[in-house]
């Protein structure tokens, strides 16, 4: 059930009917000569403020793949995709180094720094963060989102010191404390017990919904699939499927799904 795509008339940037992804024919390979493996087939993708996608497929399908295209952590070789308006496709480094302020990552937990606390931590990705962990509004900014994460009583804690959950959700409230426009998510409730996932899942939905914030979310997790309003399906590099979902028909999508 392939959506039928149109092109959206260029509009200025903040309008809020412009799409925060927008990708047209989009071919990605690995490797040159013997080793040459495409690995996404003329993908095309609307994705529009306040959405939250869910991004679904086999192991191996291509969906780390597309993230990191659309997070500007990779070369856009063929096609077109513009984020937040802007096209990367031949963008220099610098300039995508900009468009990655705008987008919270994340993806795992491992890559905390062990020798900073949990608020640490998080501070370190605020854009008002300077060069020391006294500078009061970002420090105070970071114990309040962890505090939301249901962290209040670990904000100076070292990873060491927290269960693999906890990390997990300093690494989300290191995504999430600047208010980002654009959430690219790779699995984060895998590691996360059923209630901790659900804290999550719901504090990225209120955002998306008070702050216009789209996420789109790499997940295997079913427990968590009814905060999406549409499910895509990436089978061995094509999108498979596109499904708009609301609450009235998410069990027709579980089932669809499983
Ligand atoms: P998914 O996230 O859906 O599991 P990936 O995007 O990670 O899929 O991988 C898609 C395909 O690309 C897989 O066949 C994988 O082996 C291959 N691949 C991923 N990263 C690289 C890389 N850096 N170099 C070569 N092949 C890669
Ligand atoms: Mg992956």
């Amino acid at each position: 059930m392939l959506e039928t795509f149109s092109s959206p008339a260029p509009v200025p940037l903040n309008q809020s009917i412009e799409a925060s992804i927008q990708i047209r024919n989009l071919n990605f390979h690995y490797g040159e000569g013997d080793l040459f493996k495409q690995v996404l087939f003329d993908i095309n993708l609307d994705v529009y403020p306040g959405q939250i996608v869910i991004l679904t497929g086999p192991s191996g399908s291509g969906k780390t793949t597309l993230l990191t295209l659309i997070g500007a952590l990779r070369t856009i070789q063929e096609g077109s995709l513009k984020v937040l308006g802007q096209e990367l496709r031949s963008l220099h480094p610098k300039q995508l180094v900009q468009i990655r302020k705008n987008i919270g990552f994340i993806f795992q937990a491992h890559n905390l720094f062990h020798s900073l606390t949990a608020r640490q931590n998080v501070m370190m990705s605020t854009d008002l963060y300077p060069n020391d962990f006294h500078n009061v509004a970002p420090a105070s900014r970071a114990a309040e989102i962890l505090g939301q994460l249901g962290l209040a009583e670990r904000v100076d804690y070292k990873p060491h010191a927290l269960s693999g959950g906890q990390k997990q959700r300093v690494a989300i409230a290191r995504a999430l404390v600047n208010r980002p426009k654009l959430i690219l998510a790779d699995e984060p409730t895998a590691a996360l017990d059923k209630k901790s996932g659900r804290d999550v899942v719901t504090l990225m939905q209120k955002m998306a919904k008070e702050e216009n914030i789209t996420i789109l979310m790499v997940t295997h997790d079913n427990r968590i699939l009814d905060v999406a309003d549409r499910i895509i399906n990436l089978v061995d590099g094509n999108l498979e499927s596109d499904n708009v979902v609301n609450t009235d028909v998410t069990n027709d999508a579980r089932t669809f799904m499983l």
